[in-house]
């Protein structure tokens, strides 16, 4: 017997068809004499029709009834989940945020979870009773409702699952698990059957979009195994666990991209101490992220030419803080291209092996590809390089990392 807690996305539960489906898979799991809880999400489209009725209204809203609108899709589909477990001949009913209650802080519409109320449920699934747990809402200080973010079901149900002390957190949706890269890019890319949870949250917050990346930071936290798992077939999914548990470790797990970046480079800046932070000052301030940076050798004549990248949201704002600094700045030209991605291979065992890197830029060079930026961290090698040639050099590193499906 084993506690778990089982969470089911918007296409999941994204009919009446599906949700009975969702309750036979409840039901099998109960059967098998586990304790029982689960987390949904709204039916697929649902937030997203809720989040346009705000705007419509108000496109400066209040956030606190924006969470007031928006957390209500995922009442309809707790009861809605209730009820087909109860046809089904299984004992079970919904709580919302509130009741039990999951607290959480006062950031209305991406509030984070403080505390999760537990003992009633953990004594009803004791006696039999199945949980069904609405996601992505909880009750902030001042006791109105609050929201976790975009996705954030993801995060209700690892916390819930760390709560509880789950033995695991099982994530049904409508991929069948994580993969190797995005295998609409390269068809021969593998489902992993374990994954880390640094690997995962570097390539979650590349912007694979399996996970609420703050999900994954949860689940390293407080050590929840969660597994991702297709809530349509029964194949076992992808693990997301402790390094420990990954007997054999892959020097490379997975091949991430992400196109919403955007380069600007300062042509002929002073070289002299203080100037990077004579630039960068003004964009933190102006809340705009920079990501890669590289400062190239000075042109001699005490100036050199200063290359960053930052999303592509932030570029306007970013080029226009620099526009109107530029008498303090002292460069001669500001150049920015969006026509830009990064591509970065991800893996723990760079830890310990030297020459990944050399590879990718050997792959990418025998594509004939130039690398634009280049930054690494202990678990990754990240280049910037155009954008027509996103899916070319993906496919190559995927060879020559030896990833490839037989
Ligand atoms: N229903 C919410 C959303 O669409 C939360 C979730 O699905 O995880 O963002
Ligand atoms: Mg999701």
């Amino acid at each position: 017997m084993a506690r778990i807690v089982m969470k089911f996305g918007g296409t999941s539960v994204g009919d009446i068809d599906r949700i009975k489906n969702v309750a036979r898979r409840v039901k099998a799991e109960v059967e098998a004499g586990n304790e029982v809880a689960v987390v949904v999400s709204a039916m697929s489209g649902e937030t997203n029709k809720l989040v346009d009725f705000c705007r419509q209204i108000a496109p400066l809203h209040d956030a606190r009834e924006y969470d007031a609108v928006v957390s209500t899709g995922e009442q309809v589909t707790i009861g809605l989940l209730a009820l087909a477990l109860q046809e089904a001949g299984v004992n079970a009913r919904s709580w919302m945020g509130w009741q039990l209650p999951i607290r959480t802080d006062g950031a209305h519409s991406k509030a984070r979870i403080t505390t999760i109320e537990t003992d009633t449920i953990i004594e009803r699934m004791s006696q039999g009773q199945v949980a069904v747990v609405a996601g992505f809402q909880g009750l902030g200080p001042d006791n109105r409702v609050t929201t976790l973010g975009r996705g954030g079901s993801d995060t209700s149900a690892v916390a819930l699952a760390a709560a509880l002390k789950a033995d695991i957190c099982d994530i049904y949706t409508d991929v069948d698990g994580v993969y190797t890269t995005d295998p609409r890019i390269v068809s021969r890319a593998r489902k992993l059957d374990k994954i880390t949870y640094e690997e995962m949250l570097e390539s979650a917050s590349l912007g694979a979009k399996v996970l609420q990346v703050r999900s994954v930071e949860m689940a390293m936290k407080h050590n929840v195994r969660v597994q991702v798992r297709s809530s349509f077939s029964d194949a076992p999914g992808t693990l997301i666990c402790d390094e420990d548990e990954i007997v054999e470790k892959e020097l490379v797990s997975g091949i991430a991209y992400s196109r919403d970046e955007a380069k600007i480079t300062l042509v002929k800046v002073a070289d002299r101490p203080g100037v990077a932070a004579s630039i960068f000052g003004p964009l933190t301030d102006a809340n705009v992220n920079v990501d890669m940076i590289v400062q190239n050798v000075s042109h001699g004549g005490g100036a050199t030419d200063l290359t960053f990248t930052v999303t592509k949201t932030d570029l306007e704002r970013a080029v226009q803080v620099l526009t109107d600094a530029r008498e303090t700045l002292g460069y001669q030209e500001l150049v920015a291209d969006s026509n830009v991605v990064k591509v970065s291979v991800i893996g723990v065992g760079m830890r310990s092996h030297a020459g990944v890197a050399q590879t990718m830029f050997q792959a990418l060079s025998a594509k004939g590809i130039n690398i634009q930026v280049i930054s690494t961290s202990e678990i990754k090698v990240s280049v910037l390089i155009a954008e027509e040639y996103t899916e070319l050099a993906i496919r190559a590193l995927h060879t020559a990392y030896g990833m490839d499906a037989a």
